[in-house]
């Protein structure tokens, strides 16, 4: 494991060290902090351009940041409990885990890792992604990038090409065509992936296809009581871009279709990509009015007391490969790193 030298880096480290973490105040570590994962398995080396891959954390490591939690007897909460912890007078904080969009990780290598230290937590499901009527757009971009030397996409109106020979060429393009589906009506995001079946091939877009959970690996799991099903849209879109018609049928859509097929309440939403663009000037609201108890950003920040008041956005803390040892972990669930953040912004 590479030691991260920058300044950030180390900075991280220190905070995670314990004997600093005691000299820390109260109200900096919050009552706990709800943590957000995407993918759980190793990452594959090839040609180097693999911009996915950062959201990919090793099974060894969330086995060891378990144990480590389990050892340090840290509460380990379902998100249904969240409410009522915040609630309660201030105990030890708590921590609460998240998986988002729905990948088969989650089932194949995460789940049987959670059973084996009895610790609960929630996946967050994009419903087309289950279906399988669009693969994961991330993933089939990926995969038909690194393919091809050029690039091109056309939604029947529009048309692009880029030359993705050389690995900054294809970062550049898979850079631009992300942000292009992110901005896409449901529609159109279909239209665009229909685009890269027909013109990369059917290997490609079913490879891509089978990176999410299907509705068996999904009711398998919801039906272990460490589990909790939640909603995540129907098709991942950048909600603050859509009209309020258009982000209602995402964010009560995908709770619909959950509903049906597991047959149960979903009471959870977590807004895709989850920043203050994604959740827009009506997100909180629409959440609300889908009939959601609680609905989770990726607003940095551990969670406080007051925050009960606020369960249509509480923030989350994303775990991505930077933070693939346990000293950065610790330190961002110490809530140190967010409370210096709101420091220089209150300042500057
Ligand atoms: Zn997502």
């Amino acid at each position: 494991m590479a030691i991260d030298l920058s300044v950030r880096g180390m900075a991280l480290t220190l905070l995670g060290l314990r004997p600093i973490q005691k000299l820390l105040p109260p109200a900096v570590r919050g009552r706990g902090v709800i943590i957000c994962l995407h993918s759980i398995g190793e990452r594959q080396h090839g040609n180097g351009f693999a911009p996915m891959s950062g959201f990919r954390l090793r099974p060894s490591f969330l086995d060891g940041l378990l144990r480590s939690l389990r050892k340090a007897s840290t509460p380990i909460v379902a998100l249904r409990d969240v409410p009522a912890a915040l609630s309660q007078p201030a105990g030890d904080p708590f921590v609460c885990f998240t998986f988002d969009d729905g990948y088969r990780d989650n089932w194949e290598i995460a789940w049987p890792i959670f059973r084996r230290w009895e610790a609960p937590f929630t996946v967050f499901l994009t419903t087309d992604f289950i279906d399988g009527t669009v693969p994961m757009c991330w993933s089939l971009l990926e995969r038909c990038i690194a393919s091809q030397d050029h690039f091109y996409l056309s939604d029947g109106e529009r048309h692009w090409d880029w030359p993705t020979k050389a690995i900054e060429e294809k970062q550049a393009c898979f850079a631009i065509v992300d942000e292009l589906f992110r901005c896409s009506t449901r529609h159109v995001a279909q239209r665009l992936s229909a685009d890269l079946r027909s013109r990369y091939g059917e290997d490609l877009w079913e490879a891509a296809r089978l990176d999410a959970l299907d509705w068996n690996n999904v009711r398998e799991m919801a039906a272990d009581p460490l589990v909790d099903i939640g909603a995540h849209s129907l098709s991942h879109p950048l909600l603050g871009q859509l009209d309020c018609v258009e982000a209602l049928r995402e964010i009560a859509g995908s709770k619909a279709v959950i509903e049906r097929e597991i047959d149960r309440p979903v009471p959870h939403f977590a807004f895709p990509f989850g920043d203050d663009r994604a959740i827009g000037r009506d997100g909180v609201a629409l959440a609300c009015e889908a009939g959601f108890d609680v609905a989770l950003t990726t607003r940095r920040d551990v969670l406080r007391a007051s925050d009960v008041g606020r369960l249509h956005e509480l923030p989350r803390i994303t775990l991505d490969s930077r933070y693939e040892t346990l000293a950065p972990v610790r330190a961002q669930l110490s809530g140190a790193p967010a409370a210096v953040k709101r420091l220089i912004r209150r300042r500057g």
